[in-house]
């Protein structure tokens, strides 16, 4: 059996809690509907793909999560805690990499990664200590000292990434994290995180219209015009739609809006 490990003075959690979890959520900007009944769960050590074509409702989910947009029906809980009325512990338990990069260039990898520790209240030992445990686990610890100015696109996205982990989260959101990055760059990203979920129990949601970014056991969600049209992984979809890949199976799912869930 799992059992989530929680912080002293948190409400105890169930066994299995999911570390994300997202009820009949809607949400529009201004009279526009964006989001439609959009329910899921991810469970810790999950790698989840959200595959949906551009202006799907992908980054506009990631920002009802983490409270960017607040305005939305249902319901939202990290790792049990109600983003609303738990905020605290809710958001100690999320690291995001946005779409757009947001380090500072003129500072050193380990700088910015401290500064992120600070605004999560670590001294400046243990920001430290916990920056270069990050940085080794995506593969950057010779880099350390290095200004993000010289590192190329494919380093500087794994900082983020380290940068996301520095207050140990049980839930990864990345935005389109592969955006501007060349084939070889990307494909090092995804391993990397996959390699979090399975050695460190970190659940990841990868947010993509890249359908090349999934690999075969994945689990997918597909979004589209706001809904979840299917939850499952690459053979899952391809069996119940009875085309021969993903792709296909994706072509006909946003083509003919069918639902289909695991
Ligand atoms: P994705 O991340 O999948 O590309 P978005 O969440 O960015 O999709 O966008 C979903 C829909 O919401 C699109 O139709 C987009 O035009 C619209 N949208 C996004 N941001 C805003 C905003 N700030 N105001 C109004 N409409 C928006």
């Amino acid at each position: 059996m799992r059992v989530s490990s929680e912080q002293a003075g948190d409400a105890p959690l169930e066994p299995l809690t999911p570390a994300l979890e997202v009820r009949d959520l809607d949400f529009s900007y201004g009279g526009k509907g964006v989001l439609e009944s959009v329910s899921l769960a991810i469970e810790a050590g999950e790698f989840v793909v959200l595959l949906g074509p551009n202006g799907a409702g992908k980054t506009t989910l990631f920002s009802l999560i983490t409270r960017l947009h607040d305005r939305r029906r249902g319901e939202i809980r990290i790792g049990g805690f109600d983003v609303r009325g738990q905020a605290v512990q809710a958001h100690a338990r999320i690291g995001v990499v946005f779409q757009q990069p947001t380090l500072d260039l003129d500072l050193s990898v380990v700088q910015n990664l401290a500064y992120h520790g600070a605004l999560h209240g670590m001294g400046p030992r243990e920001a430290r200590r916990q920056a270069e445990l990050q940085l080794k686990r995506v593969g950057l610890s010779d880099q350390h000292r290095t200004r993000v100015r010289r590192l190329s696109g494919g380093q500087r996205r794994r900082v983020e990434i380290a940068r996301g982990l520095m207050h140990s989260p049980r839930l990864l959101l990345l935005d389109e994290p592969t955006v501007g990055l060349d084939i070889a760059s990307r494909r090092e990203l995804v391993e990397h995180a996959h390699r979090l979920c399975v050695e460190e129990g970190v659940a990841v949601l990868w947010a993509t219209h890249l359908i090349d970014e999934v690999r075969p056991g994945d689990r997918v969600l597909v979004l589209h015009r706001g809904r979840l049209l299917a939850d499952g992984n690459a053979e899952t979809l391809t069996t119940r739609l009875g085309v021969a890949t993903l792709g296909e199976a994706f072509d006909r799912l946003v083509g003919a809006g069918e639902i289909i869930c695991d």
